[in-house]
């Protein structure tokens, strides 16, 4: 089984299912989808993904379930394979450009799809031709 170096389970997941399930909501989330998640941040430093467990607002940018207000029955949140990703250190827009010029980078092999247009990094793991691009 694959767990994050960088990220803690609470960081992927919502609070019910932290609370409920602990480090066994490690088996919720695709491990390519945390594998690529390491690959970034030892790329591009401190990244955002959920912070609830410090008080703050984000809960839903890792797996998703239908408590969710941003619940979706296919998005690729639902299945665990899809993560929304801040960086600290870098805009979005400038680490999505970099993925696009060169997605056969080793950092990157993994991902499936990238979501245009959007303030965050919305990266998933999907089963597609890659790397496929859409908006929101
Ligand atoms: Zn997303």
């Amino acid at each position: 089984m694959y767990k994050c170096k960088h990220f803690s389970i609470h960081e992927l997941v919502p609070r019910k299912v932290f609370e409920q399930r602990g480090c066994k909501a490690w088996e919720l989330l695709d491990e390519r989808l945390l594998i690529t998640l390491d690959n970034l941040r030892e790329r591009y430093g401190s990244i955002t993904v959920n912070n609830y467990y410090w008080g703050k607002d984000r809960e839903w940018s890792g797996l998703r379930t239908s408590d969710s207000p941003y619940y979706s029955p296919f998005s690729q949140h639902t299945f665990g394979r899809a993560a929304d990703c801040l960086f600290a250190n870098k805009s979005a827009e400038a680490v999505r450009q970099e993925i696009l010029a060169s997605p056969y980078n080793s950092d990157f092999k993994l991902i499936g799809s990238i979501e245009l247009g959007v303030s965050w990094l919305h990266f998933d793991v999907r089963n597609c031709a890659r790397i496929k691009k859409y908006y929101p």
